[in-house]
């Protein structure tokens, strides 16, 4: 609560009056809290980078090719500027869509074209893990009509597979399912890769949160934050299921409301 008073003279009388006012500012310091907090991570995050490239044009201009790990100097310097890029790349997704900057444009869609589009385009990602990505759309559920932004849709499911990938071991298999519960169109991503343990799991869609278990694995922490926020602005939900050692299931539900074509 933030309380202000302005003291004014009384009119027609002699003494003074007080105004008082009352704000509650809760949710306003709660914003500026949340505010803060990002650009310290952001810019914690980035100075890793920076820090890399610093060290290694330092070991160039002394001569020095090989850095002490037995990398080169210019290598790091490309990993480093490739993992600013994946930084700035999804800080900039993500104040888009929380700025509302990001306008979704809902058509008219069929699940079955839909998946078929969609297993072609991510189909590249397993490729360098030799990962097969298979859909699995319930016969039923083929000719099921809805209404969706088809590019966010695919945007939110492809950060959910190429994570599948990504933490999956190479020659595994990842599965992407189109099904109905009830009236709701549900997409599930489902990997053979090391889990999240149970004191990570509500976690994960935290901004920049990476599993202790999974640092080595090059990313930025905001995939998912990426993934909730989208399927907030879609009216839908996404949530995620799994066991240390027993792979992941993320699965975005669609509003029922908006799978009517
Ligand atoms: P990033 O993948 O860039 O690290 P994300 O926001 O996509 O960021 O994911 C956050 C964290 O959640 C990951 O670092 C990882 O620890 C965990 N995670 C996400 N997806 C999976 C998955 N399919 N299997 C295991 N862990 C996962």
């Amino acid at each position: 609560i933030r309380l202000r008073a302005v003291p004014f003279p009384a009119p027609g009388e002699e003494g003074t009056w007080v105004l008082v006012t009352l704000d509650d500012i809760t949710h306003f310091e709660a914003l500026e809290t949340t505010r803060q907090k990002f650009i310290s991570n952001a810019s914690h995050e980035l100075k890793t980078p920076v820090t890399g490239i610093r060290v290694a044009v330092e070991n160039l201009q002394d001569g020095g090719l090989v850095l002490a790990e037995g990398e080169t100097s210019l290598k790091i310097i490309l990993r480093s500027l490739d993992r600013m890029v994946m930084l700035l790349d999804d800080i900039s997704e993500l104040s888009r869509i929380e700025t509302g900057a990001l306008r979704l444009d809902p058509r008219p869609l069929t699940a079955g074209p839909f998946m078929a589009e969609f297993m072609e385009s991510v189909e590249p990602l397993g490729r360098a893990r030799n990962v097969r990505i298979r859909a699995e759309v319930d016969p039923a559920v083929r000719d099921h009509a809805f209404r969706a932004d088809p590019m966010r849709l695919g945007q939110l499911l492809e950060n959910l597979v190429s994570n599948a990938v990504k933490f999956g071991p190479p020659d595994s298999e990842v599965r992407v399912e189109a099904r109905l519960e009830g009236e709701v169109l549900a997409f599930a991503v489902a990997d053979q890769g090391p889990g999240i343990g149970g004191q990570d799991l509500p976690r994960v869609f935290e901004r920049f949160f990476r599993a202790p278990a999974t640092r080595a694995v090059p990313g930025t922490g905001l995939g998912l934050s990426i993934v909730k926020h989208l399927a907030v602005l879609m009216g839908g939900e996404v949530d995620v299921a799994s066991e240390l050692g027993h792979g992941a299931t993320f699965t975005f539900r669609l509003p029922p409301s908006d799978t009517k074509a």
